[in-house]
Order: structure tokens, then sequence, then C-alpha cells
């Protein structure tokens, strides 16, 4: 934990241990906090707001971009703790730190970019002015899927803002949010300008960020059902809000599409993370006239992913984050089988050759998805691809928009006006037209619904630590 500038190795509860779910070893153990650590966290966030809050963008920029320079010198060291501590082959660890790092080089530019206005006024007395301050203390929780690209997407945005900052990572993957937090203490972040509280608990600690008057805004990234619950109380108390939850993402896959690209292209994103995304398609609606060559290219190039720990060489697919999550992926595919979807290939637990100590699943393709399957509905965040087939333009709009999330959606398509109409009626806020990757540090990442609000990112990303302030002048 880091408080006030202050390690500490211990907290009020103890420590916790840290383990490695590709093996269930112990990784590290770390301090774990409670409510005595996160209310003086707040407190020294609050006590380094005024400072932090007015060094000039430039300053505050600098900075930013010198931690950048440090993670990206650091970043084989960083994604082997990644791995260490989720479970992703090192390969896309390494791509996920580039992530992380791309958005303090994002924010430490944007930080000199926080215009205001002038507005013209009806009275020949009056101008009117606005300017963006930073909101105050920020309050961000950390999911353990991507473990150090989420913190840089709320923390770079905050203090390219002029916010100060009480972080909570995952219990699950504390580690690579220590290693955020020692660069931005090497580079020379005032004391109490960023402070981490790790726990294995995260209830009270929640409870205390979102009924503290002195936060101002809370950025959650997690589940549906957390974030709701935070976000209800937060906004009781008036803190600004903003949340990445779950999805449940279709892959639409037109009469026109190239099957075998779009089989690729499903296989890179739907296995990404071993499902656990939250823009990981769960429901891939593919013509009826294209199922066959869709399902061959796809279930021989997945039947090809070697699945063990994220360290060793030729490892496609790393475990779940916990055996609780093995078995969730289990019964959706159980549910799915005993109500006549077929397995194309995988389907089961892999215990085999040492994967028995980590929560490992196979690669798993199911084709003639229902929608009176549990997969249909719930977010699966493991690695099943399911197949939908179907048949009419109007249906598949329809059946695709027909969730309660509003995350992320995908098309495949060589016509360009099926392309514009999809774009156009899909109800998510990322949409990937023949593209699996429509995320990056300069784009809008955020969805609809049951997906959350706010956007992080981009442009936008900045504005959800701004408030807007307006100055009349009568002259
Ligand atoms: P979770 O909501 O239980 O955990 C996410 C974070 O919230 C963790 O840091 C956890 O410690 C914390 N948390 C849990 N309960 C809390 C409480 N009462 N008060 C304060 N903090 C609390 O989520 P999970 O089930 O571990 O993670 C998977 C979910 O996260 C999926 O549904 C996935 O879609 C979602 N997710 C979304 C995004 C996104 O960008 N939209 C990214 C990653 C994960």
């Amino acid at each position: 934990m880091f408080i006030k500038g202050q390690w500490l190795s211990e907290g009020s509860q103890g420590k916790f241990a840290v383990l490695n779910p590709a093996n269930g070893e112990t990784v590290a153990e770390v301090a774990n906090g409670g409510v005595r650590e996160a209310k003086t966290a707040i407190e020294a966030a609050a006590e380094a707001f005024p400072d932090w809050s007015a060094q000039t963008a430039h300053k505050r920029s600098a900075l930013l971009y010198k931690a950048y320079e440090r993670l990206v010198s650091r970043k084989d060291e960083i994604a082997e703790i990644l791995t260490l501590e989720q479970g992703k082959p090192l390969r896309a660890a390494t791509t996920e730190v580039q992530y992380a790092a791309d958005f303090l080089l994002w924010f430490a530019e944007e930080a000199k970019r926080i215009y205001g206005e002038t507005i013209p006024s009806a009275r020949p007395d009056q101008r009117f002015l606005v300017r963006h301050e930073p909101v105050g203390v920020v309050a961000a929780v950390t999911p353990w899927n991507y473990p150090i690209s989420m913190v840089t997407r709320k923390l770079g945005p905050a203090l390219a803002a002029g916010c100060t900052i009480v972080l909570k990572p995952a219990e699950a993957t504390p580690l690579c949010a220590i290693e955020m937090v020692k660069i931005f203490e090497e580079v020379g972040l005032p004391e109490g300008v960023v402070n981490l509280v790790t726990s294995s608990d995260p209830k009270p600690i929640g409870e205390e960020f979102v009924t503290n008057p002195l936060v101002r805004k809370l950025t959650f990234t997690g589940s549906t059902a957390v974030g709701k619950m935070l976000a209800g109380k937060a906004a009781g108390n008036m803190k600004r809000v903003s949340c990445e939850l779950g999805g449940h993402a279709p892959f639409i896959v037109c009469q026109d599409a190239d099957p075998v690209h779009a089989a690729k292209g499903l296989q890179l994103v739907k296995f990404l993370n071993t499902g656990q995304a939250c823009i990981s398609p769960n429901r891939v609606f593919v013509h009826e006239s294209m199922v066959e060559p869709f399902k061959e290219t796809l279930a021989g190039r997945v039947s090809k992913m070697k699945a063990g720990n994220g360290l060793e060489a030729g490892i496609a697919i790393g475990p779940l984050v916990n055996s609780a999550a093995v078995d969730k992926v289990d019964a959706q595919v159980k549910d799915a089988v005993a109500k006549g979807a077929e397995v194309v290939c995988g389907g089961e637990q892999l215990t085999d050759n040492g994967l028995e100590k980590g929560h490992f699943f196979a690669p798993t393709v199911l084709n003639n998805i229902k929608p009176n399957m549990t997969i249909y509905r719930e977010e699966t965040f493991g690695p099943v691809a399911a197949i939908v087939p179907y048949s009419d333009d109007d249906d598949v709009l329809a059946m695709a928009n027909d969730t309660s999330y509003g995350l992320a959606a995908y098309v495949y398509t060589q016509n360009l006006s099926r392309a514009m109409r999809l774009y156009e009626g899909l109800n998510f806020g990322i949409i990937g037209i023949n593209d699996i990757n429509p995320s990056a540090a300069s784009a809008p990442f955020g969805g609809t619904k049951d997906s959350g609000m706010g956007r992080e990112g981009a442009r936008e990303g900045i504005f959800e630590y701004l408030e807007t302030k307006l100055g009349g002048f009568s002259i």
C-alpha cells in the first residue's frame, strides 16, 4: 500500500497472498488494508489536491510523460509480473503494458489541451468565460482482467486534469498496480497525489469511497452488479460517477462476408485473454449460408490453441481467474448442450498435464445456440464461441440489440450500405466493422445501458475528471 508518500508492507488486516491462476502458487504477499487505510488515503489525497491542481498543465504533462517513458522501459519486466498474477500469455501481457503506457502518453498530451471558451452574450456589457477545473479527489476501482491498462486508463486522465487519487486494484491482481505506483513515485509525483490501497476485501473500502464527503468522483471498472450498487450510492451522495461494466457483444457475419476472414477475426478477439474481456463476442450471428465454412475455419484454428502457463513458449490461451469462473463457463456449456447446442470443439475443463493445478477450460466452439440458452443472455467471460445461425438482416439487428448490455458489437460485411446501416442501428458504444480491435488510447471506450456510463481514453476521457465553471463578467 502507498499512502501519503509512504509504502506499507502490512495493513490493518495484515497481508494477503496473490496466487498464480496457472498453478495456484503464491506469487507474493501484499498489505491487506481496510477502512482505516481507505480513510487515511482519501485524506492524503484531499490534502495534496490544492497544490497538485494548481500546478501548470505543462508540469503535470511532463510528469506523465516521464511515467510513460519509465513504463515503456520496464515493459518486459512488468509484463512478466502481469502474467504471473493474471495468467495471460507473455506476449499478450507485453501488449497490455504498451497499451497501458499509451494512455499515459495520450493524457500527457491532453493535459495541455483542456481549453476553455468565451461565449458571446446578448448583453453588450457582459462577457461569458468558461473554464474546466479538476473535480477533486478521485476514488478508482480497477478489475483483474487488465491489471495495468485499466489503472492508467483512469489515473492518466485524472492526473492530467489535476485530480488526486486513491486507487483500489482488484484483490487478484494488485502487483501491476504496485509497479505503476512505484513509477509515479520515481518520476517525482508529489506526496499524496496518488495513493494505493490494496485489500482482499473490497466491500468496506468501496463503502468508504462512496460515502466519504472528500471523494468527489468514483471511477469503476468491473461487474455490472457491483457497478450499479456503487454508482447508486455515489450518486445518492452527489459524486460524479463513471463505470465500465459487463458486455454481451454480438459478432455478425453477414451473407456477403468472407467467412474465412471473419472466422480468423473471431478467433483472435474471442479468445483474447481467455475470453475474459468486456468487449468479448458472446453471440456470434452467422448467416446460414456461411455457417459451414465459418465453423470449419474457426474450429481448425481454435483446436490448435495450446493452453498453459503464459510464461511458457507457444501458449495461446491462459487460465481463467479462479475456479468459480471455470464453473460458470462449464455450467453455460452444459446448459447449451442440454438444450440442443452442437459442440464443434472443446467443451470441457482441462485437467491433464499439470493443468489441474490451475483454472483451465478448453477453447470451445458451440453451434446452434438459441435464445433459451443461458449463454445467449448471460456474459460468459470465458473461452466459448457461441454460433447463432440467422437468415435475415432485419432479424439479426433486432437479435443483436436484444440484450441489456451495450458495450461492443462487431460486423463482418463487404457491403458498404449494410455496414453503415448496422453501424447506425446497433445500440452499443463501440462498433467494429471488419475490425476486431476498435480500441486505442485515442478512441472513446465505453458502453450504454447495463455496460455503464462515461467514456475512457480519447478527448472525452479527460472530461470525466473535470467540472465546468462559468464566469459572467459585467464590464
Ligand atoms: P467485480 O465487480 O467483482 O470486481 C471488479 C472490481 O470491483 C475489483 O477491484 C473488486 O475488488 C471490486 N469490488 C467488488 N466488490 C466491491 C464492492 N462491494 N465495493 C468496492 N469494490 C468492489 O468484477 P469481477 O466479477 O471480478 O470481474 C468481471 C466483470 O468485470 C465482468 O462482468 C466484466 O465484464 C467486467 N469488466 C468490465 C470491463 C470494462 O471495461 N467494461 C473491464 C474489465 C472487466
